[in-house]
């Protein structure tokens, strides 16, 4: 588990986020920092629209 401290600096969540806005932060997140695996309902998401992680 590694924390990428500027990547989360520059990429925060937006406030009451959409399931598209959490998605996408999800995936730029992964590529970008270890910090938290995509999981549960955001992964089913992900998996439902057919998106690659
Ligand atoms: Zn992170």
């Amino acid at each position: 588990m590694k924390l990428n401290v500027d990547w989360h600096k520059n990429n925060k969540m937006p406030k009451n986020p959409s399931i598209d806005e959490r998605i996408k932060w999800h995936l730029a997140h992964v590529k970008n920092c270890e910090c938290r695996p995509i999981e549960g309902k955001i992964l089913e998401e992900i998996n439902k629209r057919g998106m690659k992680i």
